[in-house]
């Protein structure tokens, strides 16, 4: 028992926060920074950060994450880190020549207060960015928000810096994936390409941090949105933004900086989801969704049908970041599972916390449900009251193990599996393989537990 000292008794905290369900600002902003083509994140504060930061998504990845630091030290904590700056873009741009540098801020930086746009801005006058590479930046005190916020915050600022009106609108939708893997930026991609439509996807890390082992080293991969095609979003018929916390800050963004309409939706894992996802990308482009869709979405809902007798009545706890959250609460509902106990570490806001109650208003019994929570509550729940399946990042394996629940590796970090970089959850494909693994953990459970006499060759 690992988890030994959760205790069944729930006393209310508000000040103590035991076993997080959320990382630090800068990992966000760094992921994000990692889907612009060429870009180089760079770390302003201590090499320390800069260092949990970069082995948090080598560690999810298995990909080496490259990025800088301004590497303060006792001086720069005391007097600002603006001269580590100027001195880390000189450097940067001799010793790596990255198209971009994207610096985020952290805890150090922010408590000091550093004007990091002014930094840049004393770095171009003072001739240290060479002649079309280019310094974008985002603030990220981690003692606010959650590495969500951080992402959003990147993503946005891509916006604030590059995106420009043209004076004409092209027929090309934007595409906000929110924060999600590799393959799911690919799996948005690969649906608005199949209805014929030319998107610009930023971040997207697709081909960055699930790229192919060639032999030969690439510091900057082939993947990314250019910054060419971030000041040509700008120009676009409108933009699409995924997952409200991680996407609409830069979807408004847009809107009210170029005027491309923007339309949020939940993030497009599920049946119901992703048909909102469809139908918002046939609305904008003017386009008719083609057969292969269809046949996909129709393989999705057969598979539902053949299966649902497995999931109907099961009770679920997940935790997870908020735009998962709430698009894997729907999806299960929508399978009729019961998702009873949720939580979040990231603070979403009373809007997020109604949009999960609509989202159990028919799940039947009650629905325990903490915005933001941490784990060690979420266990205590589990503690008083078992479900049937848990869903999560991989932190919630110490309580699978020690309640002996099957569990589904779900969201950000997946340490201890394969395939969130290379198989998407997003789309009805993604929702195909997200049942199929909520399925082989119910039923490896069932074959597990099942008597000699109620052990079924085919069930
Ligand atoms: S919480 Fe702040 S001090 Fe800690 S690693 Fe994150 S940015 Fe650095």
């Amino acid at each position: 028992m690992l988890l030994r000292h959760t205790t069944p008794d729930i006393k209310e905290r508000s000040a103590l926060t035991v076993n997080p369900a959320k990382t630090c600002q800068p990992i966000g902003a760094m992921y994000a920074s990692l889907g612009v083509h060429g870009c180089l994140p760079h770390s302003h504060g201590s090499q320390g950060c800069y260092a949990y930061h970069r082995s948090a998504l080598t560690r999810h990845y298995k990909e080496p994450v490259m990025a800088a630091t301004s590497a303060f030290t006792e001086g720069a904590s005391v007097f600002g880190g603006q001269a580590n700056l100027l001195q880390a873009i000189d450097n940067i741009f001799s010793v790596y020549e990255p198209d971009v540098i994207a610096v985020h801020t952290t805890c150090l930086s922010e408590t000091i207060g550093d004007d990091i746009p002014q930094i840049i801005n004393k770095a171009r006058a003072d001739g240290r960015i060479p002649e079309g590479k280019y310094v974008f930046h985002a603030n990220t005190p981690s003692y606010v928000g959650s590495h969500v916020t951080g992402f959003a915050s990147m993503t946005k600022s891509m916006v604030d810096y590059f995106a420009e009106n043209d004076g004409h609108r092209s027929k090309v939708v934007n595409l906000i994936p929110g924060y999600v893997e590799p393959a799911d930026m690919s799996e948005v991609r690969r649906l608005a390409t199949e209805m014929g439509i030319s998107s610009i996807i930023f971040p997207d890390t697709a081909g960055v941090l699930n790229g192919p082992l060639t032999g030969k080293y690439k510091m900057f991969p082939e993947g990314g949105v250019t910054v060419e095609q971030l000041r040509q979003s700008g120009s676009s018929s409108g933009t699409i933004a995924l997952g409200n916390l991680a996407s609409s800050p830069a979807g408004l963004a847009l809107d009210s900086k170029c005027k491309v309409p923007c339309r949020t939706l939940n993030l497009p894992i599920g049946l119901i989801d992703t048909d909102l996802f469809i139908d918002a990308l046939r609305r904008m482009a003017g386009v008719n969704v083609p057969e292969s869709i269809t046949l996909e979405r129709g393989q999705l809902v057969d598979a539902i049908s053949d299966w649902h007798q497995y999931l109907h009545g099961k009770r679920v706890g997940i935790v997870g970041d908020p735009d998962q959250l709430l698009a894997m609460t729907r999806f299960l509902a929508s399978l009729d599972m019961r998702p009873v106990y949720l939580a979040t570490g990231s603070p979403a806001g009373k809007k997020f916390e109604q949009s999960l109650r609509e989202a159990i208003a028919e799940v039947p019994g009650e629905v325990r449900i903490k915005v933001p929570g941490d784990m060690y509550l979420f266990h205590q729940w589990i503690k008083n009251e078992p479900v049937d399946l848990l869903i999560g990042n991989t932190y919630v394996k110490y309580i699978a193990r020690d309640e002996d629940i099957p569990f589904v590796r779900f969201g950000f970090p997946i340490l201890d599996r394969m395939g969130h970089s290379y198989f998407p959850s997003v789309g009805y494909r993604g929702a195909l393989r997200l049942l199929e693994k909520i399925l082989d953990a119910l039923l490896d459970r069932k074959d597990r537990d099942s008597s000699d006499i109620e052990f079924e060759l085919v069930l």
